[in-house]
């Protein structure tokens, strides 16, 4: 093993430099500074090489991590991008978005006794890196073949099953209703956790590599759309990673007041904005100079009372009914989002929202934590006579989403889905209930995470080349293997 490396019990864990909360609450550019090139050896040279790196196993697509770490710590970094992107179609975003302290390096062995390994943030300079030198390039088929393959969605799931299918040699076209690339990462996600030029970049490469784009195009219905009957005529194959839009409701009297705003709205907005675009609705859907109230503890929930202080707001309070330490989100972006000058009203629900046409405050209620079940979960119950009212005039509903009704909005009653409206597909096998039409990302899972999308696309490209081409079945996970034996 490389002298260089097992450095982590001299040398202690460093994040790329973060900017100053004041200096952040300005601008929708990323909060991290890149990491200088020692300065990622160095962290990198913390690894400790495990024999069995419970950082890999963790990681949703099986990153080889101490191997690019070892690379990087070498300088030898042209071979870790190489084997960093052999596994990912999108090793930068994962590097700046993924939840790394429940992923890699949450199972970062070192963790015990010293911090982890920063996993993510050498994956990022990596990759960036790679782009700087100019080494990242297309992945281009060896050879062509004639059938062609529709993919519905440019999310990552969708976006990573065309790369994979597209380096196989199909004919590979890309639907999607929006008129940009990425899914939720281009209109969900804000800036300061992932800049725009990012994806713009990727969509570049996609097209370089012959996937065919058909965007603002929607499937299934609206203008300018395709019905799923055609394009699966136009298709040998089919894959569907369509995401989960369905915004959940809050069920207190006055979710219907002017004011009242579901969140991705707010945030399709402001990334719009972004784009030098003024949305509809935009004066109720900016949070400059108001009382801003967020409604949930995940991650959505962090974007928009993130969001929220950037546009100016006068005050942003975040009302979640459990307490900080049962936060669905990620506790970072908890860190991040009070370091910006967020307020958190915890263990508290909303009771009504008020006002007279548009909302001017909410009425809530405090909540209290029962003794933990026989599972260890501990439930939520409110506080009797507790109310207190916020003032409020934007109220944003930040619950979650769930799946819209594909079989109905598609005229397609023979596809199946689960009793959470989700796409029912086989096991290992992505595959729909209808033969040919593969399914993976949000529309499979349920609201869940970029790397998983990511992973689902690579390995639904795997099951469908094995459909066109009777390959034979992979034994191991991904498409890599059959790029490689091309
Ligand atoms: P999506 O990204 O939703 O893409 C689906 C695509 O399908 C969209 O472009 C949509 O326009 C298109 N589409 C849908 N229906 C049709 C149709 N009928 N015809 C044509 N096109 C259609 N994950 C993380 O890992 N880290 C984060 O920090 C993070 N932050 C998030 C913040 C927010 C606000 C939200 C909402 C989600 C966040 N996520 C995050 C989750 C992550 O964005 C999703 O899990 C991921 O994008 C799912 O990928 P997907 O490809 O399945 O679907
Ligand atoms: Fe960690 Fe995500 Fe990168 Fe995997 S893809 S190594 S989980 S940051
Ligand atoms: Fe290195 Fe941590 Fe992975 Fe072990 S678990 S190989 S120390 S990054």
């Amino acid at each position: 093993m490389a002298e260089r490396m097992l450095q982590f019990v001299s040398l202690p864990q460093e994040m790329p430099e973060k900017r100053d909360a004041a200096e952040r609450r300005e601008d929708f550019g990323e909060i991290y500074r890149a990491f200088a090139v020692d300065h990622a050896e160095r962290q990198a040279s913390r690894c400790s090489q495990c024999g069995v790196p419970f950082c890999s196993v963790h990681c949703p697509l099986g990153n080889n991590i101490p191997d690019w770490l070892k690379l990087t710590a070498e300088n030898r970094l042209e071979e870790a991008y190489r084997l960093s992107s052999a596994t990912n179609t999108f090793p930068e975003i994962c590097g700046r978005i993924c939840p790394q302290d429940r992923l890699c390096e949450g199972n970062c062995v070192i963790q015990k006794d010293f911090e982890a390994v920063t996993i993510g943030a050498v994956e990022k300079f990596i990759t960036e890196t790679a782009f700087e030198q100019g080494w990242v390039k297309p992945r281009l088929p060896s050879r062509e073949r004639s059938q062609s393959i529709g993919v519905v969605g440019a999310g990552p799931a969708g976006l990573a099953a065309a790369e994979w299918l597209r380096a196989l040699g199909y004919q590979v076209h890309v639907y999607d209703r929006h008129d940009r690339v990425g899914g939720l990462m281009v209109y969900g996600i804000p800036s300061f956790k992932l800049e725009k030029h990012v994806l713009a970049r990727r969509h570049e490469l996609l097209e370089a590599q012959g996937i065919v784009f058909h965007l603002s195009t929607p499937i299934g219905e609206g203008e300018g759309g395709l019905s799923f009957e055609s394009l699966r005529e136009k298709h040998d194959a089919v894959f569907l990673g369509t995401g989960v839009y369905r915004s959940r409701e809050v069920a207190v009297p006055g979710s219907g007041l002017g004011g009242v705003v579901q969140a991705l709205d707010f945030l399709t907005a402001s990334n719009r904005r972004g784009y030098h675009e003024t949305p509809g609705d935009d004066a109720v859907l900016h949070a400059r100079g108001k009382h801003v109230v967020v409604i949930g503890g995940g991650d959505t929930a962090m974007d928009c009372v993130r969001t929220s202080i950037r546009q100016g707001a006068e005050k942003v309070t975040c009302l979640y009914r459990r307490d900080r330490a049962n936060m669905p989100g990620s506790v970072q972006e908890v860190k991040n989002a009070e370091e910006e000058g967020v307020n958190f009203a915890w263990l508290a629900a909303p009771e009504a929202f008020l006002g007279d046409g548009t909302v001017s405050g909410v009425r809530a209620h405090r909540m209290r934590l029962s003794l933990p079940d026989a599972s260890g979960r501990q439930s939520v119950e409110a506080v009797p006579e507790s109310s207190f009212v916020i003032e409020a005039d934007l109220v944003i509903k930040a619950l979650g989403f769930d799946p819209e009704d594909l079989p109905g909005d598609w005229n397609a009653p023979e596809l199946a889905v689960t009793k959470w409206g989700t796409l029912k597909v086989t096991p290992g096998r992505f595959e729909t209930s209808v033969p040919g039409v593969f399914a993976g990302g949000d529309i499979v899972r349920g609201a869940s995470l970029v790397v998983w999308a990511i992973r689902d696309g690579r390995e639904a490209a795997a099951e469908m080349h094995q459909f066109l081409s009777g390959a034979e079945s992979m034994t191991s996970d991904h498409a890599a293997q059959a790029v490689a034996a091309e």
